[in-house]
């Protein structure tokens, strides 16, 4: 850039920071350091896995923006396939048994796509939209059935659900639950069977509704279930009737390898969450998939209305995006691409651990992974500080952008690229997390 140009942009920037501090509250954001610092990057540009802003960085999105742009950004046809639905029919109800085409189309393809007899969709705008229908679904099914204690959901420590009432109330990250007066009848509960076993003992089968897990806890840490975890959560909620709701926000459509994130893990849940990865980001959506046994359960029991519906249900425009992003995952075959990309992404990682005497543990599956950073995994010390918030800073400067996850004591890097990521990009990628950790640890450790 000349200095013309440079100033030119700088000024740009300005005069949005100026503006974006005055009037956009941020999601997930303290009030003082936005007040004080405004935006790290006002972004103006997204092509592949890179993102540029207005004073011409680029960087590669290494979280996928939020474990979500999934097929990488830029692609036209999306834009094209939501140009045509809005010209064509910008929006109609889906309450009252109305419908319109590229709803049905898309719940028929995700019927394909889930495993088991998970065969019917409800539709949200997002994750927690959907988690929040998940528990509203589960409850009032119980009740349909005269079992009106059955209204407890069980939730592991350090899951993420989302931000609305429920979601929030379900997040097993105390950092989200720090809003006072959040929904009853939660309970959070230690990643092992025998916890499970033991909280199902002492509450009473009769008073639980459901259990909920992301396959992968995501915003958490990226930590993977324990050997053959899900078998028994599956088994273990057969055997109590208790309803089984998988979170699959950031893990469906293809991020670990395999269509959903439960495929590796052999058990079909009772109610299935998407969202992001379904539109790759493009347009909002979410929503909750049932199976057979559910759908059919409800016809028999019900005879009044489901008083539940979100003006968005199956909004005509977001399904348009999702067919044409499922599309393109399949004819690109991105998820074939994510098992290559992703071998290379976990090798990276173990590569970065022989390097490291600080790591003390490499997690993920696909491509989505986490290093954790201790100052002694030996004695599984802590440093002070957490050095992730550093390394992702100084990342930042050598044109990476990835996530330091700082909750419950933790000191992790997250990354979780886009699917058409390269070899050479996953090399990248590698390689500023070593230079930057190598850094980090020399200036201030
Ligand atoms: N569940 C999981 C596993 C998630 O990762 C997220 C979002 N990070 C949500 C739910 C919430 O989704 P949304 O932000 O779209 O409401």
């Amino acid at each position: 850039q000349t200095t013309e140009t440079t100033e030119t942009v700088n000024k740009a920037y300005a005069q949005l920071a100026e503006l974006d501090k005055k009037h956009f509250m941020h999601p997930t954001t303290s009030f003082k350091q936005q007040h004080e610092q405004g935006p790290k990057f006002i972004f103006t540009e997204g092509k592949g896995i890179y993102l540029k802003d207005i004073r011409g960085n680029t960087v590669i999105d290494g979280l996928s923006s939020l474990w979500n742009v999934n097929i990488g950004h830029g692609r036209e046809e999306l834009g094209k396939a939501a140009m045509e639905q809005m010209k064509k029919l910008a929006f109609s109800s889906t309450f009252a048994t109305n419908s319109h085409e590229r709803v049905i189309e898309l719940a028929e393809k995700v019927a394909n796509m889930t495993p088991g007899d998970l065969n019917m969709t409800f539709f949200t705008s997002g994750g927690s939209e959907a988690n929040d229908t998940a528990f509203k679904t589960v409850r009032y099914y119980w009740q349909l059935k005269g079992q009106t204690q059955k209204k407890k959901i069980i939730t592991r420590k350090k899951s993420y659900h989302g931000v609305s009432m429920g979601a929030s109330s379900a997040t097993g990250l105390p950092a989200f639950r720090t809003f006072p007066s959040l929904a009853p009848d939660f309970l959070y509960v230690e990643s092992s069977i025998e916890a499970l076993e033991a909280l199902i003992q002492q509450e009473g089968a009769e008073t639980i509704a459901a259990f909920v897990s992301e396959p992968v806890q995501g915003s958490g840490g990226v930590n993977p279930p324990p050997e053959g975890y899900f078998k028994k959560v599956r088994a273990l909620c057969d055997q109590h009737d208790i309803l089984f709701i998988a979170d699959e926000v950031i893990t469906g459509f293809g991020r670990t390898g395999a269509t959903f994130g439960m495929e590796h893990y052999d058990a079909v849940p009772d109610i299935l969450v998407i969202a992001k990865g379904i539109t790759s980001g493009y347009a909002p959506l979410g929503g909750m998939v049932i199976s057979e046994k559910l759908k059919n359960e409800l016809i028999d029991l019900s005879d009044g209305v489901y008083m539940h519906g979100y003006t968005y249900s199956g909004h005509p425009m977001c399904c348009a995006v999702a067919l044409e992003n499922l599309r393109i995952i399949e004819e690109e075959n991105l998820i074939e691409n994510v098992r290559k990309m992703g071998a290379e992404f976990q090798k990276g990682f173990q590569w970065l651990a022989d390097r490291h005497d600080v790591i003390g543990d490499t997690r993920g599956i696909g491509l989505l992974g986490a290093v954790e950073i201790m100052k002694d995994p030996e004695t599984k010390t802590r440093f002070d500080e957490p050095v992730s918030v550093k390394v992702i800073e100084e990342a930042l400067k050598h044109g990476l952008l990835g996530r330091s996850i700082i909750y419950e004591g933790q000191d992790t890097l997250a990354f979780a690229p886009p699917f058409c990521i390269n070899k050479e990009e996953v090399a990248t990628i590698i390689s500023i997390i070593d230079q930057s950790l190598t850094t980090v640890l020399k200036r201030d450790c």
